[in-house]
């Protein structure tokens, strides 16, 4: 990999920006100009070829696009990043010298694409950076990379841009930050970086979820911007000024996983002794919760009754809610926990029932 780029795909935080596609040489370039004057990106982005939902969207500039992203490089020195999903646009984007590749969410759930790009890229030295599948699966997601580790590449990355769900949610696509945490916990050394822009899918959450990124030690973010938003070609909605990025990269609140201070350090420890006790006799107990559901089966079997009984199950889930209310934990905590018990706890059961 070029020193320079070394270097930036180092960089903690990473900040990608650019227009989600590139329009106009002009656009571009302002664009660029006007990104590199915040100082604080150190990519820029912008969509060569879009994967769109339905035909008749606009699909991308195409190759012609490559040689306005050269200009605003040599123009401003910021590297630059397409998304590519075929061998073709693979070559294309090596011919102009693009720095950093990533792939899309839509491409990531195709192992045959996958296939293709990681084999178009055996021998390449350049970094990737790999966007979720758009359905939570983290299996694909891991598997998009392992291809690429397959072909040789070393410098790969995750981008966290949320998941697809049926219906109108607050955002456009579900964070789901524990799958991002997951993917942070398998992959450990490994870049992960937030686009908040495509989560939110408008305006008005980026700096939440940003910091929300932030706080879970992300890597850096990759943000759409364009130089006349609501004109923009594609995701009009969710992109926003360079100037207002500037902003709101300003406003944003960087902290770091860890720090030498020993006062902290000390405290840390001590509290996360409290919370390994906590957690161990939460165990403990719901060992024993499970110990006394075997013996409700077996009373279940000889009584020849069903181990599923919704009124019961209504009547535990109702206290529970009412309870941890007044103890500060969510609603929808304590369904997900009790939903996960109340599993175990059947297949204790069933264990029972089935026993010889
Ligand atoms: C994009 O970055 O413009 C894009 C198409 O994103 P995603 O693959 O996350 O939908
Ligand atoms: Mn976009």
């Amino acid at each position: 990999m070029k020193e320079n780029i070394k270097e930036i795909w180092n960089k903690r935080p990473l900040i990608i920006s650019g227009p989600c596609s590139a329009e106009t040489e002009a656009q571009v370039l302002e664009t660029a100009q006007r990104l590199h004057a915040t100082g604080k990106v150190n990519m820029l982005r912008a969509g060569i070829w879009k994967p769109r939902t339905k035909p008749g969207l606009f699909e991308g500039i195409g190759v012609i696009g490559l040689p306005w992203l050269q200009k605003a490089k040599a123009q401003t020195g910021l590297p630059i990043t397409v998304e590519v999903a075929t061998a073709k646009h693979v070559e294309d984007a090596l011919a102009h010298n693009v720095d950093i590749l990533w792939i899309g969410a839509r491409t990531t759930v195709n192992p045959f694409s996958v296939q293709e790009v990681a084999d178009a890229l055996r021998g390449v030295d350049i970094p990737v950076l790999v966007k979720n599948p758009i359905n939570p699966d983290l299996e694909l997601w891991g598997g998009a990379i392992e291809r690429l580790q397959k072909a040789g590449l070393t410098n790969i990355g995750m981008i966290h841009r949320g998941f697809s769900s049926y219906g109108n949610t607050q955002f456009r696509n579900a964070p789901m930050w524990h799958l991002a945490i997951e993917m942070k916990r398998r992959f450990k050394e490994m870049l992960m970086i937030c686009d908040p822009s495509h989560i939110c899918g408008n305006r008005t959450l980026l700096q939440e979820v940003s910091q929300k990124s932030i706080d879970l030690d992300f890597g850096g973010l990759m943000i759409e911007s364009h130089i006349d938003p609501d004109n923009a070609w594609s995701d009009a909605k969710q992109q926003i000024t360079p100037e207002r990025l500037n902003e709101m990269l300003g406003d944003l609140i960087w902290r770091s996983e860890n720090t030498s201070a020993q006062e902290f350090i000390t405290a840390l420890a001590s509290l996360r002794e409290q919370i390994n006790h906590i957690d161990d006799e939460l165990l403990t107990l719901i060992g024993q919760r499970m110990k006394i559901a075997d013996k409700v089966g077996e009373y279940k079997k000889e009584n020849k009754v069903t181990i599923l009984q919704t009124n019961r199950w209504n009547e535990i889930l109702e206290r529970a809610v009412a309870k941890g209310d007044a103890l500060g934990l969510s609603k929808e905590f304590i369904i997900r926990y009790f939903d996960a018990v109340h599993l175990e706890s059947i297949s204790h059961q069933n264990k029972v029932m089935y026993a010889n």
